[in-house]
């Protein structure tokens, strides 16, 4: 069997090791142009030329779970896209997105500036009730967020595009019940994949629908969110503040207005990193599982774009 690794922006060598020791009687190597025909293909970014010289791989696994960048490209007709699910980015997303709303309902934005100026001053409790969360997205990550967040005893909805039930959660599906969805918030949590449907879905008319004092948390893809809306939004004091860990442009540029203000946190598109040792575990164990012939989670449906 014939294994090649293509990924743009990646260290080779650790994953071709750590796919070799998997994989002890495959052939794994980094594609070159020219290459010979693999089997399968573990992936980020590859060029385009990748994909045309490669129209026989029977499994092309991309080592991260949003595969809208690798969607754009012109895929081999017969191939299965695989994207990992979950491997240890679930727990992170978790982390990460109960810590921005805990850092926002407890105030410790102000309990920091409180400290730079030597003052002792308690806040007044807030009401969890006030703070309804929602989770747009109820997918691996979506789900696993929603879960950790009813964990703290929070209002937790969560709205996917087919019917969902999860314990605890309010959940809401399809693209008619977005507005109650929206309306039942204080605090959104975005964790869509980014498609046709969702592109620009953070916007004025959505955002201003939440609750005032609303805080957005977005760790999907930045082209969800009109960076200007979100803005003029805090600006006008309807929303709250925001946590940003995905931009349009990234690195997000100096010059871009989300770094100086005073209501954004921003994080380097890192709230859920790709596992090697986990999403290698995985990805090898799904390429066996294909050579069997045995079913497999996380195929990509190109049509519906996730
Ligand atoms: P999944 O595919 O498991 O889940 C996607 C969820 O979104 C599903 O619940 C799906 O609904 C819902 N959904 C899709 N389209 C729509 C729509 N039009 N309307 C309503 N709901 C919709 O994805 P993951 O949870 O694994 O990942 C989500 C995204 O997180 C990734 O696509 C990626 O962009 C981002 N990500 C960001 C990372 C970071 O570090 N910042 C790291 C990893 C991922 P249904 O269940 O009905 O299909």
């Amino acid at each position: 069997m014939n294994i090649t690794f293509c990924c743009t922006d990646i260290k080779a060598e650790p994953w071709l090791a750590g796919l070799r020791m998997a994989l002890p009687h495959a052939h794994v190597a980094e594609w070159q142009p020219g290459a010979p025909q693999a089997d399968h293909a573990v992936v980020w970014s590859p060029p385009q030329q990748f994909l045309d010289e490669q129209p026989g791989l029977k499994g092309l696994f991309n080592i991260g779970a949003g595969v809208d960048a690798l969607l754009k490209l012109r895929l081999p007709p017969h191939t299965k896209v695989v994207r990992v699910d979950d491997a240890g980015m679930s727990v992170q997303m978790a982390e990460y997105v109960c810590h921005a709303m805990i850092r926002h309902f407890r105030e410790f934005d102000g309990y920091e500036a409180d400290m730079a100026q030597g003052r002792w001053s308690y806040r007044k409790p807030r009401a969890r009730a006030d703070f309804p969360i929602g989770v747009m997205g109820l997918g691996v990550l979506g789900e696993r967020v929603a879960r950790s967040l009813v964990q703290f005893d929070f209002p937790v909805h969560g709205w996917s595009r087919t019917p969902k039930t999860v314990h605890g959660v309010t959940c809401h599906a399809g693209p008619a019940a977005f507005d109650s969805f929206l309306a039942s918030c204080r605090v959104l949590v975005n964790l869509l994949p980014l498609t046709p449907e969702t592109r620009d879905i953070l916007n004025r008319n959505t955002l201003s629908r939440l609750r005032p004092g609303g805080y957005l948390i977005n760790v999907a893809r930045g082209a969800h969110l009109v960076d200007e809306d979100l803005l003029a939004l805090l600006d006008s004091g309807h929303l709250a503040g925001a946590t940003l860990d995905v931009f349009r442009t990234e690195p997000l540029p100096a010059s871009h207005g989300f770094w100086n203000h005073p209501k954004i946190t921003v994080t380097p598109h890192t709230s859920a990193r790709t596992l090697r040792e986990e999403s290698i575990a995985q990805i090898t164990g799904k390429i066996l599982a294909l050579e069997r012939g045995d079913p497999i989670a996380g195929v990509v449906d190109a049509t519906r774009g996730y």
